[in-house]
């Protein structure tokens, strides 16, 4: 090795890097990109990764440190998930290192070993009683194995095992579970292979449209991407399982990124109901342990199936043959805060990468991927109806300006609540704000509670006797009355709270489960209402946007949307979309097994187009003609935005960078491109801080890209950015 060699390293830092050091020892084997390096950052030390070994570096000698240790035998980043990573810091203008830092689980970042304890497989004494040229008439590869490992004393590395037969991780684990072989295998928390005499579910006979689906997808040799739009209840987890089950019979890895909330046990248990091969959990309420051990599993190609939310698109991936989005219109797919990527976008740019299919699931698909399915780009696969005998809901509307609610409950809902609950129905309520009720009145001189910190009113919660802002955190106790006028004090609107009173007093007879964050806190306690209402202990069922997702709840005959109105006239350009999507997901509850089920949905606006429109067409006669919109004002998809945001305690220090930011941008910006603002966010103020964002909107991607390298490199330099806290996010999801 030369003595002169200059190590490129990320580190984990606000800044863009990568930094230049030199090699800390002459001895040993050349780095190569992708090993953990340790090194000294200003006065301490950081782990870093390498990015790329170069001859020369342009740093002044004097300047050039020694890094201090690399960490790894083997790199942890492949070449081409290190090109993904260096792509995504570039796309999202974000330091690399913080980039990179996503890829690994917390414990490597730190610095800690990988514990390379290989598995292998060993054979038993069952295991030689066999009879192999039976054996191999019937299973040939399990017989290959069994034969080498007879004769191979220390066991079979997984790299023996590969050689024997791509499809070798079947075999092993049928030879497992028969113990004709077992594993020697790492310490802690073994998720290694699954428990053996576990009954597999049968697959069911698929749907016509499902089969049509699974043809069409199980063709795919090369990069595609398929919108896979099915109805909720369509049965999309059975044509991901077929799409599974041909990746794991051809020795491939599939990775499906699910929204937070849906990674639930259920979701995991109906895979490992299906698959007996191993299955890698990530998401973030894991131990670190188990994190790590799932990274290793996949990252050694024993993990067949990898479920993770966002942050499993950076997951090792060494024999990948598939990767599913599933509910690719959930916003938790893209990270809000510090890199703010899209897993779905970059789930697509890594199937292009690796030349694998991508298949994006939703019963709502986002407007992006409508676009790119009505321009031919990705290809537009549906399931219209539900298996078996299950219907879609009939949808009706209540008209709130005729029908007075007490409680935020009309006669007629209660009529229907009550017609569904005799016939022995369960009924889910929903209603997407927490707490009693979402403020406080002065009944004589209409003054509300206002947050002293935010721009936002204290939600009143009863049972604890407090108001909280929802937005800050922050509380204080109840007054007793108006601190201006010494009125009384009066909760007005509805929340979960005051909603699950009443519904006690008109129900008293059937129990009811509430579901939302207040209420599932500890630790197991929404399995723990969510198997109340699955064993039909409970047929009432109340909560918020934590209930439409993900979850089946064959019993349910009635969906009530208690209010509709908080999205219809939201400030952002995607509000309709959003209510869209959560009326026609929560509706989806509904009806699922053999019941027929019932939406009903309260509003003061039943002639609004886009509630007729839904009622009427459906969703996707809906977004077809709000797409249209879109297009007509130039929003997303048919444009491409990047927000800057700056906030500060001050207001004058948020918006002096964000002027500076557009003087800036003039002589950068050409043609194509354009800026909004400065503006306030929609809360200006938060938690005491005042925020301002400037948004810009270009006509394609390449424009915008070019703008944005020339424009941040800028603003880092701006003395006004020591005084704001400031942040650049392309493609935001939400706008403030
Ligand atoms: P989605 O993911 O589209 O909302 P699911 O995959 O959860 O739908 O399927 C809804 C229900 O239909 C599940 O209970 C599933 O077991 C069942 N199902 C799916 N496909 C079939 C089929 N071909 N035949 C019978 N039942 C099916
Ligand atoms: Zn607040």
């Amino acid at each position: 090795m030369i003595a002169g060699t200059v190590l490129q390293v990320v580190v984990a830092a606000p800044v863009m890097g990568p930094f230049d050091y030199l090699c800390p020892t002459t001895e040993g084997p050349t780095p190569v990109p992708g090993q953990r390096v340790r090194v000294p950052l200003g006065k301490s030390s950081r782990i870093g990764i390498l990015v790329a070994v170069k001859q020369s570096s342009t740093v002044p000698d004097e300047r050039l440190r020694h890094a201090l240790e690399i960490l790894d035998i083997e790199p942890l980043l492949d070449e081409k998930l290190m090109a993904l990573l260096v792509w995504a810091s570039a796309y999202y203008q974000h330091p690399p290192g913080e980039v990179f830092a996503a890829a690994l689980p917390a414990s490597l970042r730190q610095g800690k070993p990988v514990t390379d304890t290989r598995r292998c497989w060993l054979i038993t004494e069952a295991g030689r009683a066999i009879d192999i040229t039976t054996l191999r008439n019937k299973a040939p590869v399990q017989a290959r194995i069994l034969e080498q490992a007879a004769g191979t004393p220390g066991g079979l590395a997984k790299e023996q095992l590969r050689a024997i037969s791509p499809a070798w991780n079947r075999s092993v684990t049928v030879l497992v579970d028969r113990g004709c072989l077992v594993t020697e295998t790492a310490t802690e928390g073994d998720l290694s292979l699954p428990p053996a005499s576990r009954d597999l579910e049968t697959a069911p006979e698929l749907t016509v449209d499902q089969d049509r689906a699974v043809a069409v997808l199980c063709s795919d040799q090369d990069f595609s991407v398929s919108l896979l739009e099915g109805v909720t209840g369509s049965g999309k987890t059975e044509v991901y399982f077929r799409c599974i089950r041909q990746q794991i019979d051809a020795g491939r890895q599939s990775l499906i990124l699910v929204p937070e909330i849906g990674l639930t046990p259920q979701l995991v248990d109906r895979f490992r109901s299906r698959f007996s091969e191993q299955i890698a959990v990530m998401h973030s309420g894991l131990s670190e342990s188990d994190r790590l051990m799932a990274w290793r599993t996949a990252c050694d190609g024993s993990a067949a199936v990898i479920i993770g939310t966002r942050s499993a698109v950076f997951s090792p991936l060494p024999h990948a043959g598939l990767i599913i989005v599933d509910e690719e219109h959930d916003s938790s797919l893209k990270q809000q805060e510090g890199f703010r990527y899209s897993a779905r976008d970059l789930a697509v740019w890594r199937g292009r990468q690796l030349g694998i299919p991508v298949i994006l699931g939703s019963a709502t698909p986002s407007f992006e991927s409508l676009a790119n399915a009505n321009t031919e780009r990705y290809r537009c696969l549906s399931l219209p109806v539900r298996p078996g005998a299950a219907k879609p809901p009939a949808v009706s509307l209540i008209n709130l300006r005729k029908h007075e609610p007490r409680d935020g409950l009309t006669v007629p809902l209660i009529t229907v609540m009550h017609r569904h609950l005799d016939s022995d129905g369960q009924v889910l309520v929903y209603l997407n704000r927490r707490g009693f009720a979402p403020t406080l009145m002065c009944t004589a001189c209409g003054v509300l509670q206002e947050c002293k910190r935010c721009d936002a009113r204290m939600v009143f919660h009863s049972r604890r006797s407090r108001l909280i802002c929802h937005h800050c955190g922050s509380d204080r106790p109840v007054p007793l009355t108006c601190g201006d006028c010494d009125g009384e004090l009066r909760p007005v609107g509805q929340g979960t709270e005051r909603l699950e009173q009443a519904l006690g007093d008109l129900f008293p007879d059937h129990e009811l489960v509430r579901i939302d964050r207040d209420t599932t806190r500890k630790r197991g306690e929404i399995e723990r209402r969510l198997k109340k209402v699955r064993d039909r202990k409970a047929s009432l069922l109340l909560g918020t946007q934590m209930l439409a997702k993900g979850h089946d709840f064959p019993n349910v005959t009635l969906v009530a949307i208690i209010d509709a109105d908080q999205g219809l006239f939201g400030t952002d350009f995607r509000s309709a979309e959003r209510l869209a999507q959560s009326i026609i997901q929560v509706s989806g509850r509904a009806g699922r097994a053999d019941r027929p089920g019932e939406v009903y949905i309260q509003t003061c606006f039943p002639e609004h187009p886009l509630l007729s429109m839904l009622v009427e067409s459906g969703y996707s006669g809906f977004a077809q003609a709000a797409l249209q919109e879109r297009r007509l004002s130039g929003w997303p998809p048919f444009s491409c935005l990047a927000l800057l945001r700056a906030e500060s305690a001050k207001r004058p220090a948020a918006y002096a960078f964000l002027d500076r930011a557009r003087d800036l941008a003039k002589p950068l910006s050409g043609k194509g491109l354009c800026m909004l603002g400065p503006a306030p966010a929609p809360m200006e103020r938060r938690s005491g801080r005042y925020r301002g964002q400037l948004l810009v909107q270009a006509d394609d991607r390449g424009a915008m890209q070019r703008f944005l390298v020339a424009w941040r490199a800028e603003l880092a330099k701006l003395p006004e950015g020591r005084r704001a806290r400031w942040s650049l996010d392309v493609d935001p999801v939400e706008l403030f």
